[in-house]
C-alpha cells in the first residue's frame, strides 16, 4: 500500500503547508479554521481548528510518514471522499520545519502536544488546549538553505497564501475561515456563506465592475450535479486566474473541463480572453482517481467525454438563455394617466440606480485636470495630460456636426447621438482603446518610445533586477530602455509615446511588480497581456477627473474611429445607449 501511495514533492513553499493543514482540518470537521501566518509564513504558519482533535496516541502516529486515519486498504483508494489519504503531508512539513501541535478530541478535557524539529521528534506532553487542533510550523526549510533560497519575498509568498487560502474557501462555504498575516487580518469569513457572498468578500474587484453579478447554473444529470456562477462576458480576464473549477470540494485543474469552459463562451468573447467562472461538480469518488498527482490538483475521470459534455451543455444552455449585455432598466411605460406621477419617480429611481451600480468602484484621483494648467502643488512634477489614443490633431470645432456633450460626476460623458444620446463611462472606453492600440502596435513590432531628455534614476530590489533580467525582450517591446546606473540603481532612458501620461518611474516599478509576481505564472503573450492591461488602465483617463472641452472632444473623436475599425465589440461595456423613441415612449409623447 505504502507503494501505491506515490510519494511527491507536496511542500514546495509556505503555500502548500497552507494548503494542507487547512486541508486537514477540514478532512477532520472543522467548522472553523483560523490560520495566522508571519512574513509570508517563512516564519510562522499557525492553523487552528474546532474539528475532531485527536489524542496522545494518534498525535504521536500522525507524524509518522504514511501515517493516515482515512484509508485502510488498497480498495480504500477507489473511493476517496477525504482531501487528504496519503499520509504524508504531516511528516513532511515535519521533516524540514519546527513544527509544534497541540491537540484534544471533543470527549477528553486534556489536551496534549508535541514538537517536531526537522524530524527529530520530541515525546508527547499533556498540556492545556481548546478541543480541536492547532499545528504551528516556523522556519520553513531553515535547515536545508538551498530551499529556503527559493523562496521568494513575503509579498509573493502571501500572495500564494492567499491563493490557497481562497480555494478553500470557495469550495467549502459553510465553514468559518480566517487569514490573518503579521496580525493584520486579511479575510473573515463567515460560516455558512452562500458562493456569491464568498466570491463578493474575495473577489470585490470582480464585483465591483459593472455587471460584476453572476449568472447561476445548475444541472443534475447522468450522475454528475454541476453548479455554476458565470461571468458576463464583460468581466473576461486576460489569463484564466479566475476560473475555479471544484470536484467535490477539492480544487482541481483540468484540460477536458477548461476546454469546456472556453467552449461554453465561443462567439460571446474575444477568443484569447477568459471568461471568470467558479464551476463546483459533484460526483461519485469512485468515477475519478485522485491519486495522480502530487499535489492532488489533477485527477483522472474514468469517462472525461461524459464531463466534458455535461459541463458544456450545462454552461451553454444558460449562457445562451441569458441575456448578457447591460441594459440601462428603465421601467416599461404606463398606460394608465393616473400613474403619471409614480412613472417619473420610476424613471428617476432607475436612473439613479443605474448610475449607483455603474460607477466605478474606485474614484483614485479627484484631480482637476484641464491639462494646460499647472500643477499647484509646485513641489510634484506636473503630470503629463493624457495621451490620445491615436496622434490625430482634434477637429476644430464647427468643421463637421457640432458634437453636443456633458461630463457629469466628473466620471461619465453624456453625447447626443442622431436617434437619442449615449452614456460613456470615460476610464472603460479610454482603458478599452488604449488596451486595443497597445496590442495592435506591440503584435506589429514595439513600441514607439521618446527618449527622455534627462534619464531618470531609480533604486530596485534583488528580485526587481532578476525580473528586469529575464524580461528584456518584454521590455524592449514595451518601448522602455533601462541602463544600469550603480549598483541596485538603474535609468530610464525611453519611454513609450503612448503612455505620455503616466510617469515613467511610476509605471516602472508596477511594472516591476506585477513581472517579480507574474513571471513564474504567465509566460510569452498572456504575461505580455498582463502588462498591456496594466498599462491601460493606469494610462487611461481616470473616473472622477474633470476633462476640459479639448479633452472630452479628443475621447469622442478617437471613439469614432475606434468604433469603426475595431474587430473587438466585447469586453467591459464602455457605453450605453439611449433611443430617443425610448425617452418619447416614456414621457407618453407616443
Ligand atoms: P493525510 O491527510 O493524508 O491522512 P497527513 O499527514 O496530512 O495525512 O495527516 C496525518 C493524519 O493526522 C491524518 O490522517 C489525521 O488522522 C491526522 N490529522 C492531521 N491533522 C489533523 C487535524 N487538524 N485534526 C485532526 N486530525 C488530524
Ligand atoms: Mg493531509
Amino acid at each position: 500500500m505504502v507503494n501505491m501511495i506515490a510519494a511527491g514533492e507536496v511542500i514546495e513553499r509556505p503555500a502548500s503547508v497552507v494548503k494542507e493543514l487547512m486541508e486537514n482540518s477540514i478532512d477532520a470537521g472543522a467548522m472553523q479554521v483560523v490560520v495566522a501566518v508571519e512574513d509570508g509564513g517563512r516564519k510562522l504558519i499557525s492553523i487552528t481548528d474546532n474539528g475532531s482533535g485527536m489524542d496522545a496516541d494518534d498525535l504521536d502516529a500522525a507524524f509518522e510518514s504514511h501515517a493516515t486515519s482515512k484509508i485502510r486498504e488498497i480498495d480504500d483508494l477507489q473511493g476517496i471522499s477525504t482531501l487528504g489519504f496519503r499520509g504524508e503531508a504531516l511528516a513532511s512539513i515535519a521533516s524540514v520545519a519546527q513544527v509544534r501541535a497541540v491537540s484534544r478530541t471533543r470527549e477528553s478535557d486534556q489536551a496534549h502536544c508535541i514538537e517536531i524539529d526537522c524530524g527529530e521528534k520530541g515525546r508527547i506532553s499533556p498540556c492545556s488546549g481548546d478541543f480541536g487542533t492547532t499545528i504551528q510550523v516556523r522556519d520553513l526549510f531553515y535547515k536545508t538553505p538551498a530551499r529556503r533560497k527559493f523562496l521568494r519575498t513575503a509579498n509573493t509568498e502571501l500572495g500564494y497564501v492567499s491563493e490557497q487560502f481562497t480555494r478553500i474557501a470557495l469550495a467549502r462555504t459553510d465553514v468559518a475561515l480566517t487569514l490573518t498575516h503579521n496580525n493584520r487580518e486579511l479575510y473573515r469569513l463567515a460560516e455558512n456563506q452562500g458562493a456569491r457572498q464568498r466570491i463578493a468578500q474575495l473577489f470585490p474587484m470582480l464585483s465591483a465592475e459593472p455587471s460584476g453579478d453572476f449568472v447561476e447554473a445548475q444541472t443534475n444529470e447522468r450522475g454528475i450535479r454541476i453548479r455554476a456562477l458565470l461571468g458576463r462576458p464583460s468581466i473576461s480576464r486576460t489569463s484564466g486566474q479566475f476560473q475555479y473549477t471544484f470536484l467535490n470540494g477539492r480544487f482541481i485543474r483540468d484540460k477536458f473541463i477548461s476546454h469546456a469552459i472556453k467552449e461554453a463562451y465561443r462567439g460571446m468573447l474575444d477568443p484569447n480572453r477568459f471568461p471568470v467562472i467558479f464551476l463546483f461538480i459533484e460526483m461519485p469518488p469512485c468515477e475519478y482517481d485522485v491519486n495522480v498527482h502530487p499535489t492532488k490538483i489533477e485527477v483522472r475521470f474514468c469517462n472525461s467525454n461524459l464531463v466534458h459534455s455535461q459541463v458544456l451543455g450545462t454552461l451553454r444552455e444558460t449562457l445562451l438563455g441569458t441575456d448578457l449585455h447591460v441594459p440601462a432598466a428603465m421601467p416599461a411605460a404606463a398606460n394608465d394617466a393616473a400613474d403619471r406621477q409614480s412613472r417619473r419617480q420610476g424613471i428617476a429611481d432607475a436612473m439613479a440606480e443605474f448610475f449607483k451600480k455603474h460607477r466605478p468602484a474606485d474614484v483614485q484621483q479627484r484631480l482637476d485636470f484641464r491639462g494646460d494648467i499647472p500643477s499647484a502643488d509646485s513641489s510634484h512634477p506636473a503630470r503629463p495630460s493624457h495621451p490620445p489614443v491615436s496622434p490625430a490633431p482634434v477637429p476644430a470645432a464647427g468643421q463637421m456636426d457640432e458634437p453636443r456633450y456633458l461630463q457629469i460626476h466628473d466620471s461619465y460623458i453624456v453625447e447626443q447621438t442622431e436617434d437619442g444620446f449615449v452614456i460613456i463611462d470615460q476610464h472603460a472606453l479610454h482603458e478599452r482603446m488604449l488596451y486595443e492600440t497597445l496590442r495592435q502596435r506591440v503584435q506589429r513590432d514595439h513600441l514607439e518610445s521618446q527618449r527622455l531628455l534627462l534619464p531618470e534614476s531609480f533604486q530596485i530590489t534583488d528580485g526587481q533586477a532578476a525580473a528586469i533580467e529575464s524580461n528584456v525582450e518584454l521590455i524592449a517591446r514595451l518601448g522602455i530602455e533601462l541602463a544600469p546606473f550603480g549598483p541596485r540603481t538603474y535609468a530610464v532612458q525611453a519611454f513609450p509615446t503612448l503612455l505620455g501620461g503616466i510617469l515613467p518611474i511610476e509605471f516602472i516599478q508596477d511594472l516591476l511588480d506585477l513581472l517579480c509576481e507574474k513571471s513564474g505564472v504567465l509566460h510569452g503573450e498572456d504575461l505580455l497581456n498582463e502588462v498591456l492591461n496594466m498599462a491601460a488602465c493606469k494610462a487611461a483617463i481616470k473616473a472622477g477627473q474633470k476633462l476640459n472641452d479639448a479633452e472630452i472632444r479628443q475621447l469622442l473623436a478617437d471613439r469614432r474611429r475606434y468604433e469603426s475599425t475595431s474587430r473587438c465589440p466585447h469586453g467591459r461595456p464602455t457605453t450605453i445607449r439611449f433611443s430617443i423613441s425610448e425617452l418619447e415612449k416614456q414621457f407618453k409623447r407616443t
